[in-house]
């Protein structure tokens, strides 16, 4: 017999619906296999049995009452501990806002809630989503469920949103909300063999979210499947007058209008994300890609992307420059952590509030992005990297006239081992580099397994669409699902 906890969302929700199981037993069964996991992987900063439990009950009391159901409905899932939940602590993984009880809902959270999701807990993760292997986090690093071939070392779940891969993967959770500023959905998604989607910025609203770089943020789903990570972005997205970047659209009916046959559609293969001394396994998992996008009707089109090799020394100004300005508002004033010296001033209370609850990539980002915008080196570093950031949506402007979608590699490596990276900042922002064209153009992008690399590891591939067009992303990532025929999972040793 299936586990509840091997079924995910679409699954969860129609057995739901149509009386196989209760969601209360879905929920206890996806609690005790948190409970069963937490200490091996921590992947959760803070685990909520009974809010899951409550929303089960509600949706089974709605659907005995005859009540109509929710898109979500009986479907328990992580939250990623950036989103804001009423009652509930948010950390961003930090010392800084340990004990903040957030006396309001995130947007996204409440729709969640609202389409008949429950909480199952809050996600660790990279702390304020600055990282890509969770070893920023304040509460420890998640540990991934992988390991390499005949080999217990440990690997690092991806970042930020490594508590929400680990967590998917491992089977602790049907599905999870992530975050992406410069990858954190796409990169832990590929390291984890699962999916996961960065909608066009503005389509989830922001508000309620602890920001990082707030003209790149964005929500979206971590779950097992392309259709699940349908389902539950139709959930989250939607316009918000509470964010003023909120894109004022409806939300499509992307699950219905799922389809792999790529007949008539154009994919572009962008030469530059051919990398000198690229891995051969990276390079191979795209060929076979190329392969299964070709097999699915697509015609294959090579593009050129000419500023590419701009995009990360680019996002690595703003997204600090950004952050040094968002994260001046933690002071010890008004949230979380307060560091008051004996007989100290205000001045004072600021600094030892801030050394004490920043961890070190945090304050390395916050002295880059201060660094950046000071008088003297705005414009050589701000102004320039802005100028670049038009360069390369004016790339994807172009490439868009003839393609519909574009494939790549997600990441330049599959996983790699926690401790190999961090003494080298430079080495772990080289992940993104793949990842943070998109984001900088704000553009839908997801990445879904495309297979198991030499030592046994998942390897992800990323399909990046036209502004709006999650549906022609969606679509495309189903085609490759279909040919790729992923059912490897971690064996599990927790
Ligand atoms: N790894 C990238 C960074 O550290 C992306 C993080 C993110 O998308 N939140 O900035």
């Amino acid at each position: 017999m299936t586990e509840l906890t091997d079924l995910g969302v679409a699954a969860i929700r129609d057995g739901v619906a149509g009386g196989d199981f209760t969601a209360g037993e879905v929920a206890s069964a996806f609690n005790a296999a948190i409970a069963a996991a937490q200490e091996a992987l921590n992947a959760f900063i803070l685990t909520t049995p009974e809010a899951a439990l409550e929303a089960a009950a509600r949706v089974d009391a709605d659907r005995a009452g005859g009540k109509p159901l929710g898109k979500m409905a009986g479907v328990p899932i992580g939250m990623k501990d950036l989103f804001a939940t009423k009652g509930t602590a948010t950390t961003a993984a930090s010392h800084i806002l340990e004990g903040f009880v957030p006396p309001y809902e995130s947007t996204v959270s409440q729709k969640l809630w609202d389409a008949g999701a429950g909480m199952l807990g809050k996600l660790n993760l990279d702390q304020f989503a600055m990282g890509s292997s969770n070893e920023t986090s304040a509460f420890g690093n998640v540990i991934s469920p992988w390991r390499r071939n005949g080999d217990t070392a440990p690997i690092a779940p991806g970042g930020s949103s490594g508590g929400s891969s680990a967590a998917v993967s491992a089977r602790l959770a049907p599905a999870a909300t992530g975050t992406d500023t410069g990858g954190s959905i796409r990169q832990p998604a590929a390291f984890t063999g699962i999916s996961g989607i960065k909608p066009t910025y503005g389509r989830c609203s922001r508000w309620g979210i602890v920001a990082f770089a707030s003209s790149l943020d964005q929500a979206g789903p971590m779950a097992r499947d392309v259709r699940d990570c349908a389902i539950m972005l139709e959930a989250m997205a939607g316009f918000d007058a509470k964010d003023s970047t909120s894109l004022d659209l409806p939300v499509p009916a992307w699950e219905t209008a799922l389809s792999g046959d790529l007949r008539g559609k154009k994919v572009g293969i962008p030469r530059e994300y051919r990398m000198d001394g690229m891995d051969a396994d990276v390079a191979h998992s795209w060929d076979q890609g190329i392969a299964w996008l070709k097999d699915a009707g697509a015609e294959i089109v090579d593009i050129t992307l000419p500023h590419t090799k701009y995009a990360l020394p680019a996002y690595y100004i703003i997204a600090p420059a950004e952050a040094s300005s968002n994260l001046a508002r933690y002071d010890g004033v008004r949230f979380g952590l307060r560091d008051l010296p004996e007989g100290a001033g205000l001045q004072d209370m600021y600094a030892a509030t801030r050394a004490a609850g920043f961890g070190a990539e945090v304050k390395r980002r916050i002295l880059i992005g201060t660094y950046v915008l000071s008088a003297g080196f705005y414009d050589a570093y701000y102004t320039q990297a802005q100028k670049v950031r038009t360069l390369i949506s004016r790339d994807f402007n172009a490439a868009f006239q003839t393609v519909d979608v574009i494939l790549a590699p997600t990441a330049p490596t599959a996983a790699f081992g926690l401790g190999e990276m961090v003494s080298d900042p430079l080495a772990m922002y080289l992940n993104d580099v793949f990842a943070v064209p998109a984001s900088l153009a704000g553009l839908p992008a997801m990445s879904v397994p495309a297979g198991l690399g030499r030592e046994g590891l998942p390897l992800g591939l990323q399909l990046i669409g036209r502004p709006f067009d999650e549906q022609g992303v969606l679509n495309a990532g189903l085609a490759i699902e279909a040919r790729a025929g992923f059912t490897a999972r971690p064996a599990k040793w927790w």
